[in-house]
Formats: C-alpha cells, structure tokens, sequence
C-alpha cells in the first residue's frame, strides 16, 4: 500500500520540517532554522479520512 507523503515547510524560511500525512489532524512544530512554530492542519480537509475516522462520528 503506497501513500503520497506531503512536504511540510516552514512558513517562514522554507525549510522542510517533515513529511507525512495529516488526516484531520493538527500539527505543530518549531522549526530548527528560524525557531518559528507552525502549524499544519490537513489541507484538503478529507485526506485519508474515511468512514473509521474518528473525526465523522460526533
Ligand atoms: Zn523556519
């Protein structure tokens, strides 16, 4: 089973903080380069989440 992993970057120096998937989840992580804390939510708001998700049963 292959998966897309997705780049996350800081948003302010670009550099590469990690790569993985966020399925409705919610990141955040400070970055070595610059020390600014980003944050990163999963961007198409769907991705991997289906019906096991806890995130459609509230
Ligand atoms: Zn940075």
């Amino acid at each position: 089973m292959e998966q897309q992993l997705q780049d996350f970057r800081c948003t302010t120096c670009n550099k590469l903080l990690f790569k993985g998937l966020l399925a409705c989840s919610v990141i955040e992580i400070k970055c070595k380069g610059c020390k600014q804390i980003n944050n990163f939510s999963d961007p198409s708001g769907n991705s991997g989440c289906g019906e096991n998700c806890p995130c459609n049963k509230k």
